[in-house]
C-alpha cells in the first residue's frame, strides 16, 4: 500500500481557518467532525494521530468494520447519512452520536436499542430547511414535537439540529439557509437550553455556515482529499 500522506498540515489550515471564522462572527468556537466515509481505517487512524477525534460516516454498514477495528483509538463517531429504523439496533450501539434523527418512529427505535451499559446516545435532529422534495429531515414546523418525543427518552440525549442545505451555487442564498437554521435552533433553546450543537456546513461552506451559526461542521473532502467517485 503505498504510504498515506500526513494529514496534519491540512487538519491545522482547517482547525484554524475555523477559529478565525468564529472569532470575526463574534461566535464561540465551532467542533470539527471529520467525515471519513470512502475513507479505509489506516486514512482514519492518521487523522487520529494528528489529533483529531470525530469521525462522521453515512453508511451503517461502511462503518462498523472500521470502528471495530479502530476501538483501541477511543474515537467519538457521528452517523450522519440517513438511518432506517431496522438498522437502527446496529447504530444504537456502535455510534456515539446520530445526526439524522427526523421522525419520532426512528428515535424510539434508537432509545429501545441503545444498550444501557453505554452513555445516552446523543443525537441531533435533521431539518430539510429548504424543503427540498424526496430529500431526508423533518420540516421546520415539526422540529418542538420531534424535540419533546426525544427529550422523553432517557436513553437518548437531545444536543440540537443538523442540516445539509441544497447545494445552492449562489452563496447568499446557501448563508439564507444557514442563517434560516440558526433561526430555528435559537427558537428551540427557548424551551431546551442545555441544546448546543447546530451542525451545518461541509468542505465548500464551512467558513460561511459558521459565521452563521454553525457549532458544529462535517469536512470531508478538504481534509482527506477529493473522493473517488462512485462505481
Ligand atoms: C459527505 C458528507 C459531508 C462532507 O462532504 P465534503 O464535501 O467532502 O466535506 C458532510 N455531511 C454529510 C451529510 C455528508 O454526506
Amino acid at each position: 500500500m503505498p504510504p498515506i500522506p500526513d494529514p496534519g498540515p491540512a487538519l491545522g489550515r482547517i482547525l484554524s481557518s475555523m477559529a478565525n471564522a468564529a472569532h470575526a462572527g463574534g461566535r464561540p468556537a465551532a467542533r470539527l467532525v471529520a467525515v471519513s466515509k470512502t475513507r479505509d481505517a489506516q486514512a482514519i487512524a492518521a487523522v487520529a494521530a494528528a489529533g483529531q477525534r470525530a469521525f462522521g460516516e453515512n453508511y451503517v454498514q461502511e462503518a462498523l468494520p472500521k470502528i471495530e477495528a479502530l476501538r483501541a483509538l477511543s474515537l467519538e463517531w457521528h452517523l450522519i447519512g440517513h438511518l432506517q429504523s431496522n438498522k437502527a439496533d446496529l447504530a444504537a450501539r456502535a455510534f456515539d452520536w446520530v445526526q439524522t434523527v427526523d421522525s419520532a418512529r426512528l428515535a424510539t427505535a434508537l432509545a429501545r436499542h441503545r444498550p444501557e451499559a453505554l452513555e445516552p446516545l446523543n443525537v441531533l435532529i435533521q431539518v430539510n430547511i429548504d424543503d427540498e422534495a424526496g430529500k431526508h429531515g423533518c420540516r421546520p414546523q415539526e422540529i418542538a414535537p420531534l424535540a419533546a418525543a426525544i427529550a422523553d427518552q432517557p436513553r437518548l440525549r437531545l444536543r440540537g439540529l443538523m442540516a445539509i442545505p441544497a447545494p445552492e451555487p449562489d452563496m447568499t442564498r446557501r448563508r439564507a439557509a444557514f442563517r434560516a437554521m440558526a433561526a430555528q435552533f435559537d427558537a428551540l433553546r427557548t424551551n431546551h437550553p442545555d441544546l448546543d450543537t447546530l451542525s451545518m456546513g461541509m468542505s465548500e461552506d464551512f467558513l460561511a455556515a459558521i459565521e452563521e451559526g454553525a457549532t458544529m461542521v462535517r469536512v470531508g473532502s478538504a481534509l482527506f482529499g477529493p473522493r473517488p467517485p462512485k462505481p
